[in-house]
């Protein structure tokens, strides 16, 4: 498949990131077909272009190209390969020759399964999570970390190019997915140690504003402060100054943080700081903010402080 033969694409999961995606797709010319369970979320996007569907197996039934966005393996491998009710997947539902990119944050075995199960059936498949959050969804500015085939990788950047400005390719199959683990493992240590300082130097009478501008120009410059500062009214464009609406929910940080934890555990490598930052997400979640955005964390540091 060239771009030349890439008209319609199938976009399914239409959450936080997909919405966005599927909006930058439609202004690239592609026409879109949407599915999501939450089938409001489909019908918000015709007015932007898109059509909704009410059935993936509609949805993907006659498209170049499928991609999706869902929330973890499990969801991936119950709409690429089906589930015990009988529902199908869509390696079974698409045209020979479409071409197949997954773009959630999963663990490389499922990446690795659907490969391997598309391929079987003489379809091509990528593994292509990103970074960049919903700022960059919206923006068109999304870094997609590509695992597949050489040839699949080229097929996909024909793709992705409208909806990123930069697009890696890893490796073979999982190994997008393997590199987007360990960034998100950084991003919990960093988020957690941010939060950190930011929650001190209050404690100690400094404005986090004035803290977060010297912290920007100073050793400890990082993503954080720069983009998603996590102490309210900082930086007016941050989940933190909207009452922590996502953005990352945190739960999908702790999904992330134990996918790193479960790589670990395979390759019998040390992550201190990274169980450190799982613990953290874990016990933040547990107090009721699994669905606000993952710099909410830094309430657990303030609460903390009026106990
Ligand atoms: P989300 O929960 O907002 O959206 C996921 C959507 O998938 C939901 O609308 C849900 O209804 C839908 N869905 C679930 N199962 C489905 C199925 N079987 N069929 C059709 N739709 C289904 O999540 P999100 O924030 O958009 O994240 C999606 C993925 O991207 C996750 O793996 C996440 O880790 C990753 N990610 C998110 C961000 C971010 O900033 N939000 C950044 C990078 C990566």
């Amino acid at each position: 498949m060239n771009q030349s033969e890439c008209h319609t694409i199938a976009f399914v999961g239409l959450g936080n990131m997909g919405g966005p995606m599927v909006e930058n797709l439609l202004k690239a010319g592609f026409s879109v077909n949407v599915f999501d369970l939450v089938p409001e979320l489909a019908k918000q996007l015709e007015s932007v272009g898109a059509k909704a569907f009410s059935t993936l197996e509609a949805a993907v039934a006659d498209v170049d190209a499928v991609m999706t966005m869902l929330p973890a393996g499990e969801h991936v491998r119950t709409v690429y390969l089906g589930d015990d009710h009988g529902a199908k997947g869509l390696l079974n539902l698409v045209q020979p020759g479409t071409f197949l990119i997954d773009s959630s944050t999963i663990e490389p075995d499922s990446a690795k399964l659907v490969a391997k199960e598309a391929a079987a059936k003489g379809l091509s498949f990528v593994d292509a999570p990103v970074s960049g959050g919903v700022a960059g969804a919206k923006a068109g500015t999304l870094t997609f970390i590509v695992g597949g085939t050489d040839q699949a990788f080229e097929t996909s950047k024909q793709i992705l190019a409208h909806m990123g400005k930069n697009i890696f390719h890893a490796g073979q199959a999982g190994d997008g997915q393997m590199a987007k683990i360990c960034n998100n493992l950084l991003l919990g240590i960093i988020m957690s140690g941010t939060c950190e300082a930011l929650s001190l130097g209050i404690d100690n009478g400094l404005n986090p504003e004035v803290l977060s501008n010297i912290m920007q120009q100073s050793s400890g410059r990082n993503w954080v402060l720069e983009l998603y500062n996590p102490c309210p009214g900082v930086m007016e464009s941050a989940p933190a100054s909207n009452h922590y609406a996502p953005g990352f929910m945190s739960k999908l940080m702790s999904k992330d943080l134990g996918l790193g934890m479960q790589a670990a555990a395979n390759s019998q490598s040390t992550v201190p700081m990274g169980a450190l930052a799982r613990n953290l997400y874990a016990f933040h979640n547990n107090n009721g903010n699994a669905e606000l955005d993952f710099s909410s964390l830094f309430e657990y540091f303030r609460s903390e402080r009026e106990r």
